[in-house]
């Protein structure tokens, strides 16, 4: 259970650096991508240097890079050739 699973509150917190990783990891804990987990981050706290830690805890992520490494294949779905117009 995260501490995100809550309504997000009318303002914002400002968090002691040395929770930050805990805070980051909570919320990236579904693995959402960079743009998601910064605005899911701005409803709920705020500090200085957020973006940037928010693009290194995504960037460090090792299920994110092996996502990134290996997406899943497309299937590819052939149709017949027709044999003329109509
Ligand atoms: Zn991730």
């Amino acid at each position: 259970m995260g501490v995100f699973n809550v309504e997000p509150h009318i303002n914002r917190l400002v968090i002691p650096s040395k929770l930050h990783s805990v805070l980051l990891a909570d919320l990236h804990m579904s693995h959402v991508g960079m743009v998601k987990t910064k605005t899911l981050a701005r409803l709920y706290f705020w500090w200085p240097s957020l973006d940037r830690e928010i693009e290194q805890t995504i960037t460090n992520c090792n299920a994110c890079r092996q996502y990134q490494v290996n997406p899943p294949k497309a299937q590819l779905s052939p149709q017949a050739w027709p044999s003329g117009p109509n």
